[in-house]
């Protein structure tokens, strides 16, 4: 090889050199494209450089490729990883959630097994709270509203102090405290029906009037509060004749009167029951004056620190009724039959004051003496004090 021909190749080779440098660069930026495969321009340096050119594009094409079988085999490998933890851990969530779901329902099965097996069966669930049937109750109810400024009261101290209680609402008062009708009925307190009209004199009427004072005050407590009462209390719990054939639901008069209407003092209504209740009594209130309500705030919390679980009417007559209560009998309260602590009384009826013996009482109901306090002695004391309850106000 002489020096002009060395001297060829080296130019050769550095002209190769700056096309390999330059088809570098070129396949950098092309070689994500395929028409990078663009006609070769291997003029004047002849094939070594094209095949090196070749050989080198072969060669990266390679790299590429197997960088991409590579990647695609990691993403493929991950993929996999993630699926069989997805799948495990999804086996893994259902067997916890298996074993949760049977754990609750070992437990649900307790508790549906408990009533009858191993829990206390003194033990009741009664609107929306737990009754001890081997504890004393007792009945507060409220009559003559709904009254809202002073029951909405009355409510709140129950709700305070965990009580539910009967208010004997009037069914032409029942449009104007629709709120309050609703709320009774939401918390769980009674409604119970005291007529439509609150005519002392009902019982003298007919069986059609007497019908219709009560059916209608039933149709008006239900279309605003959605429910039916239960029990009856006659306007001045003053029974007769006719009302007993008329009326079939329970009739409930009381055995702790607070003559509330007549003292209007909280005081006076507090002294009334604070040490005068037994297990079993049905308490007789008025809704509307705030004395009453004031003297509640006192009543309740104290009747409840004593044991007494303040319950409905309703209530009472379940747990502490031995059967069927009889049709036009005033119950005045449940009281337990002694030495029979656990199925408690059949109530104690009243003896009924009808109108005759009523005389001119007004309202024997604001007297206190419509019904016996309990039991047989105590019906004739009192008709001759007559009173006006204040009813109108509202
Ligand atoms: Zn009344």
């Amino acid at each position: 090889m002489d020096e002009h021909q060395q001297g060829r190749q080296d130019r050769e080779r550095a002209a190769g050199n700056s096309r390999l440098i330059e088809d570098r660069q070129a396949g950098r930026n092309t070689a994500a494209r395929p028409q990078a495969h663009r006609p070769s321009r291997n003029s004047g340096n002849g094939r070594r450089t094209a095949h090196r050119h070749r050989r080198y594009k072969r060669g990266k094409a390679l790299y590429i490729a197997l960088g991409i079988r590579a990647a695609f085999a990691l993403i493929v490998l991950l993929l996999a990883v993630g699926a069989i933890r997805g799948i495990t851990g999804m086996f893994r969530h259902h067997g916890q959630q298996q074993a949760e779901e049977s754990t609750e329902e070992a437990s649900s099965a307790e508790e549906s097994a408990a009533p009858e097996e191993t829990q206390n069966p003194n033990i009741v669930t009664s609107n929306g709270r737990q009754l001890d049937l081997t504890k004393p109750m007792v009945a507060v109810t409220f009559d003559d509203g709904p009254y809202a400024s002073v029951g909405n009261q009355i409510m709140d101290t129950l709700a305070q102090c965990g009580g539910k209680a009967t208010f004997f609402v009037v069914g032409n008062r029942a449009e104007k405290y629709t709120d309050e009708l609703k709320r009774m009925a939401s918390e769980g307190h009674e409604i119970g029906n005291h007529s439509y009209d609150h005519d002392e004199k009902l019982s003298k009427k007919d069986a059609k009037t007497i019908a219709w004072e009560f059916n209608s005050c039933d149709e008006e407590i239900n279309k605003v509060a959605g429910v039916t009462p239960a029990v009856y209390r006659l306007p001045g719990g003053i029974n007769s004749d006719t009302v007993r054939k008329t009326l079939t639901k329970p009739l409930i008069s009381w055995s702790v009167d607070t003559e509330d209407w007549k003292t209007r003092n909280a005081q006076a209504t507090v002294n009334a029951v604070v040490g005068h209740v037994r297990d079993g009594d049905i308490i007789l209130m008025h809704e509307l004056y705030q004395s009453t309500a004031d003297a509640c705030k006192t009543i309740l919390p104290e009747l409840v620190n004593e044991g007494y679980q303040l319950v409905t009417v309703s209530e009472l007559i379940q747990y502490r009724s031995s059967g069927p209560l009889e049709q036009g009998v005033q119950y005045t309260d449940f009281h337990p039959k002694s030495g029979d602590a656990q199925a408690a009384s059949s109530g104690t009826p009243t003896v009924d004051v009808d109108q005759e013996t009523a005389g001119l009482a007004a309202s024997a109901e604001e007297s206190g003496s419509a019904a016996a306090p309990s039991g047989s002695s105590a019906a004739g004391s009192s008709a001759a004090s007559s009173g006006g309850e204040d009813n109108t106000e509202n």
